[in-house]
């Protein structure tokens, strides 16, 4: 049986334990809901502060070029590159995961002329598929899902783009990068993967296995704060080829050359469309510099670690509490969801006391576990408190079973 003396075993020879500190905590709270919205760094209100009154208070428009705010595109995209397998120059933060979705799954079909058909899964994150159906519905695009166990089979010489989401929302099963992207080059067809539930939570090798375009999230894993901007991955074999449809003039050769005719910026920097989010990025930089330092190589092994430690506890003491997640740690993301009919009502309750998880429709409790900052304590005691409350049916008071507009 595990017990709190292993967590606290596991925490003493946790060589990412001091990282917990760069991190602002409330008192009382288990936080396993990184994987939606990741904590505050401690450094990231200092660092947006200065922003503010410093660069943008005294400096004004100066700080363009003087805080080297036209920049930062480029540099927090290099660095969120080793931790997803790429290239410095592959990657730049832009807009949100929906509107680079967008631009990337318009610019594959203009590379793909005669082939219509963006190969998805059904129960993708809504907003790949909604993505989809908006350029279906400019007449670009023609939606087909398949299953996972049947994407190969469904891949043929219609398909221009496979997009899939690496690490899924709500189940947590990882896809097999290497082989999916393998078949899909084999049928001609482009490969864009969503990384929103991977990056700096799981390895990833983009370049490794030849991925044609990647996208992924900036508040979750990353700890860039609510609605951070998102980041865009392009090959660099596609950097002149790419033709992406929102041709802003942030994406252009020479903005400041004020042209009326678009030339598009080389390379990934043709993604910008309007004016970089700098406040935005600034708090981004600070939650991505502290997963660099930390490498995705000691976030992964410990993340994977901490679901497993959490599994057992829960599913030694509750062995009927239905895993919907890969029962494999080297198969899953960094998340564990159980199907419970009152997952709705048994997430408030751990709420109540402190122990955020989140529930996700229809029947899915979702406990999320962020390696940089959770201590095999925090999972011990959340594990407990799930175990405790679903063995006693505490959860059934009434204030529990409303169902709230905003989940
Ligand atoms: C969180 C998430 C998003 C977020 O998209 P935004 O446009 O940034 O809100 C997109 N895709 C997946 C798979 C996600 O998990």
């Amino acid at each position: 049986m595990t017990d709190i003396a292993e967590a606290l075993r596991l925490d003493d020879v946790d060589e990412l334990a001091h990282f917990r500190s760069r991190f602002t905590w409330p008192d009382g709270v288990v936080y396993l809901d990184g994987n939606s919205l990741g904590a505050l760094p401690v450094a990231t209100a200092g660092r947006v502060e200065k922003v503010i009154r410093e660069e943008w208070g005294t400096g004004l428009i100066r700080s363009w070029n003087d805080a080297d705010w036209i920049s930062m595109p480029q540099r927090v995209g290099s660095k969120i590159a080793p931790l997803i397998g790429a290239e410095p120059e592959e990657v730049i933060v832009a807009d949100s995961v929906s509107v680079n979705l967008f631009k990337l799954i318009a610019a594959a079909l203009a590379m793909r002329p005669g082939r219509k058909v963006v190969l998805s899964e059904p129960g993708n994150f809504p907003t790949d598929l909604y993505m989809i159906q908006g350029l279906e519905g400019q007449g670009l695009s023609v939606q087909r899902t398949a299953e996972a166990d049947g994407i190969e089979a469904a891949l043929d010489d219609d398909v221009a783009l496979l997009l899939l989401t690496h690490v899924h929302y709500k189940s947590g099963r990882m896809h097999d990068m290497i082989n999916l992207t393998k078949a899909a080059h084999e049928a001609g067809a482009l490969v864009l993967w969503d990384l929103s539930h991977s990056v700096g939570a799981v390895e990833v090798d983009l370049n490794g296995c030849e991925a044609d375009f990647a996208v992924g999230c900036g508040y979750k894993y990353l700890n860039g704060g609510p609605g951070a901007p998102a980041f865009a991955y392009v090959a660099k074999r596609h950097h002149n080829v790419l033709q992406q449809p929102l041709s802003g003039w942030m994406g252009h050769a020479a903005p400041f050359a004020f042209s009326d005719n678009y030339t598009p910026a080389p390379g990934v920097d043709r993604l910008l469309a309007g004016t970089p989010h700098i406040l935005g990025l600034a708090a981004l930089e600070v939650g991505v510099d502290i997963a660099a330092e930390i490498g995705i190589a000691a976030l992964a092994e410990k993340s994977r670690r901490m679901s497993e430690f959490f599994r057992v506890a829960v599913t030694e003491r509750l062995p009927d509490l239905e895993l919907v997640s890969p029962i494999d740690p080297t198969v899953r993301g960094s998340q564990l969801s159980f199907r419970h009919e009152h997952a709705y009502a048994i997430c408030q309750a751990l709420i109540a006391q402190g122990i955020i998880g989140d529930f996700r429709e229809p029947d899915i409790l979702r406990f999320g576990f962020a390696p940089s900052y959770l201590s095999f304590d925090d999972v011990f005691k959340a594990a407990t408190a799930l175990v405790e409350l679903v063995a006693s049916g505490k959860w059934e008071r009434p204030e529990f079973s409303e169902r709230s507009k905003v989940t």
